[in-house]
């Protein structure tokens, strides 16, 4: 099987994954998870004409010439409903949100009056109509208000909030775990052996995922033995998704796909025209008692490629699981500072700083960008794309860059 490319990798991905049911939860809790239904209006709101200011409720006809001296006949607060329609020289107090009484067509802000006694003189009109926000302006009774597949941003749970939805059905969240493999590898508890490299991986894609609202379980270290790797990738085979990291590529120790076939995994691909990150698996199990089936990422076991590879591959997977609709980074445009060199076939994605100059965005990169270098990304605002084809941009030249910190996804990948 050749490389695939970055591209062709994502596209087969999401092809094999697909959405999760749905759950019902609270509202408070759904804050960026993706409806799983239309949500209706069941009132108007606002539910009768309601005063966009504090003012005068007036008839435009009474104070088309000003200054017009009006007699105040009522006082209607937020909450309160007129007593009366106001009749030909007649004005009533009204506060921001309180519903206007029948009779008038116009608000005028108290700011353009003068109160004198139980009169008020208006002392500009605006335009006829206007400060009033009319019934059903926000929310239509029985309409569809939010459809199925809306990302639940705090604006939007306002508005389920106001059709009182205490409770939402969005889409569920897979349940995600993560293995790293090595004999080298010691665990975050383990006593520090000059010799060990401590595990890393696990905790980086336990990071990430958080990131994306999901609470993976982390499923420790394999050894690099068929015995120990068997055991624990069927442990993990149990989940929607499966993180390995380590032990994909061409060793004599590397394992792991030669076990995954073994435990029945059909890989789709186990290698992506990119750097970091060139050994990458994916494969999924059909489970044959029903439609359930696992998602297997073969990450490389360099913690900036398994990284790099968690955004381009696995963070789109498990979004659209998840039922959203914009799956890769948000990318941006940049001047590039210095000269970066291309890799022959092999789409380059370079850790850099963003910062900005007069014309905008600028990105130059976090230093050294070996794949061991995890400094690199610990250090990096966004990931630099370098098309395969390309060979490499020029300091001054536009680049496109993925964000990497905040939550900004948008539905196309873009620069490769
Ligand atoms: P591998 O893909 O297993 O050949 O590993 C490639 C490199 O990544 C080796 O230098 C490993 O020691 C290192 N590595 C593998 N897994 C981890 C991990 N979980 N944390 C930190 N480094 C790792
Ligand atoms: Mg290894």
């Amino acid at each position: 099987m050749s490389d695939f490319s970055v591209a062709d990798a994502q596209a087969s991905i999401l092809h094999h994954v697909k959405r999760s049911g749905r759950e019902t939860i609270a509202l408070h809790d759904s804050l960026g998870r993706i409806l799983a239904e239309d949500i209706r209006a069941n009132r108007n709101h606002p539910p009768y004409n309601v005063s966009a200011m504090d003012g005068y409720a007036v008839r435009f006809i009474d104070a088309a010439e000003v200054p017009a001296l009006l007699t105040v006949v009522q006082d209607i607060r937020a909450g309160e409903m007129p007593q009366a329609e106001v009749r030909q020289g007649e004005a009533a107090r009204i506060m921001t949100g309180a519903p206007t009484p029948a009779g008038i067509d116009t608000v005028v802000r108290v700011e353009d009056t003068e109160a004198e006694g139980d009169r008020v003189s208006i002392l500009s009109m605006p335009k006829q109509g206007a400060n009033i926000r009319p019934l059903g302006e926000n929310l239509k009774s029985g309409e569809v208000v939010l459809s199925s597949g809306t990302e639940i941003t705090p604006g939007v749970l306002a508005i389920l909030a106001m059709v009182k939805q205490k409770q939402v059905t969005v889409f569920a969240r897979p349940s995600v775990a993560i293995l790293s493999t090595g004999d080298e590898l010691e665990g975050i508890d383990d006593p520090i052996d000059e010799n060990k490299i401590p595990n890393a991986n696990s905790h980086a894609l336990y990071a990430q995922c958080r990131s994306l609202g999901i609470e993976p379980v982390l499923l420790g270290i394999a050894r690099d033995n068929p015995e120990d790797l068997k055991a624990k990738l069927s442990e993990g085979l149990k989940y929607d998704i499966l993180l390995a990291s380590g032990g994909v590529s061409v060793g004599v120790h590397d394992f792991v796909r030669s076990m995954l076939d073994e435990l029945g995994i059909t890989m789709h691909f186990w290698r992506v025209a990119m750097r970091p990150g060139h050994p990458l698996a994916f494969g999924t199990l059909e489970s044959d008692s029903s439609s359930e089936r696992c998602g297997v990422f073969g990450l490389p076991g360099n913690p900036v490629a398994s990284m790099v590879c968690f955004e381009q591959f696995v963070a789109p997977a498990l979004r659209s699981i998840m039922g959203h609709e914009k799956l890769f980074r948000r990318t941006i445009k940049a001047r590039l500072e210095h000269d970066v060199n291309g890799s022959a076939g092999r789409t380059l994605f370079v850790r850099v700083v963003i910062g900005s100059d007069e014309q905008g965005y600028a990105v130059s990169s976090t230093g050294a960008q070996g794949s061991g270098v995890l400094m690199s990304m610990a250090m990096a605002d966004g990931l630099m794309v370098v098309p395969a084809e390309s060979g490499g941009f020029r300091a001054g030249e536009m680049v496109t860059v993925q964000l990497l910190q905040g939550m900004d996804f948008q539905a196309e990948p873009k620069g490769y």
